[in-house]
């Protein structure tokens, strides 16, 4: 409906109010305002694909030392398996993904995603052979890299550079925040200027960039945080994967909390929040995800008990409601 009037508008001749007031998002569709990525990968795949989350077993620099050793105070990767995740080498976790994806989603498809820790983080060949040794599977149309930014060197871009030219390629980076003193307060040991300064190396190379951003740390205010999407503006991204913080049982934040408890984004907060947000973002950024709700065992605090589905269908009917739509309130 929304396509169709900016549509109908560029035909009229109204073209300025077209682009004005209406963004062309071409990944907004079934009740979404904001483009969605699994609309993106229909349309470049031509059926559902889906990401089948694996572990990979690099470690992290912010835990063996090289870094720090603590980790960053929220992290406990047991937190990001999904369900359908299994013990075992990349083929039985691949198998495991497909199974329950298929089922679960109707996905032909699939995108081996390398998410927990830091995967360019280790021997280049060990990259390189688990890289290849998935990519066998006549199901993996392609692959996501989870990293930080500080684990970018000429060596990795190359090596995932040749990667691209044969196969779909997402390379997610932690970011976490824009906000130095918040990166500090996380201990993520690396800083925004190690950001800024990979995303400039990454402008000469061929790859879709998504940055991982958490929203709602103590360390900022409402205002701070909103204003973080002045900054994802005009940074050379292409994908934001958005979520709020969260205390995860076994992290150190977890113990911060139980000292000392500080606030977190309650639903009703959350939702007021993202919603503008997303209106404040460029519309040629297409979100991963705009919000996560790790599993109830693992979570301390905020706990809206709400379901994935119930989520989205909140925020789409907020959207509506409020007539809100992505790059409508760029500031
Ligand atoms: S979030 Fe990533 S970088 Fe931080 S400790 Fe965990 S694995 Fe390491």
């Amino acid at each position: 409906m929304f396509q169709e009037l900016r549509y109908r508008l560029l035909a009229t001749g109204y073209r300025l109010l077209a682009t004005k007031m209406m963004p062309n998002l071409p990944f907004a569709r079934n009740g979404f305002r904001y483009n969605q990525y699994k609309y993106y990968l229909e349309d470049k795949f031509g059926v559902r694909v889906q990401r089948i989350s694996v572990e990979t077993g690099f470690t992290c620099p912010n835990r063996d030392g090289k870094k720090g050793t603590g980790g960053c105070i929220y992290c406990n990767n047991q937190s990001f398996m999904p369900p359908y995740a299994v013990s075992g080498t990349l083929q039985s976790q691949i198998e495991s993904g497909k199974i329950y994806l298929k089922e679960r989603f109707g996905a032909e498809k699939f995108i081996v995603y390398f998410q927990s820790y830091t995967n360019t983080y280790g021997r280049l060949s060990v990259l390189e052979k688990k890289i290849q040794s998935v990519l066998k599977d006549p199901d993996v149309v392609g692959i996501s890299v989870s990293t930080r930014p500080d684990c970018l060197d000429t060596d990795v871009l190359n090596l995932l550079w040749d990667v691209s030219n044969h196969t779909y390629l997402n390379l997610e980076i932690g970011v976490e925040s824009v906000y130095e003193k918040t990166l500090h307060w996380m201990n993520r040991c690396h800083t925004v200027k190690d950001t800024e300064k990979a995303l400039e190396t990454l402008a000469g190379y061929p790859f879709d960039i998504t940055a991982h951003i958490i929203l709602g740390s103590p360390t900022e205010t409402l205002k701070e945080t909103m204003g973080m999407s002045q900054v994802l503006n005009s940074w050379n991204i292409r994908f934001l994967k958005l979520h709020h913080l969260q205390v995860i049982r076994g992290s150190e934040l977890a113990k911060i909390f139980k000292e000392n408890s500080f606030h977190l984004f309650t639903y009703k907060e959350y939702l007021d929040f993202i919603t503008e947000f997303i209106t404040q973002i460029k519309p040629e950024i297409i979100f991963q995800r705009v919000f996560s709700e790790s599993p109830g065992s693992h979570l301390i605090a905020p706990v809206w008990g709400k379901r994935t589905t119930e989520i989205v269908m909140d925020i789409q009917k907020q959207m509506k409601l409020k007539n809100l739509w992505q790059g409508t309130q760029i500031q």
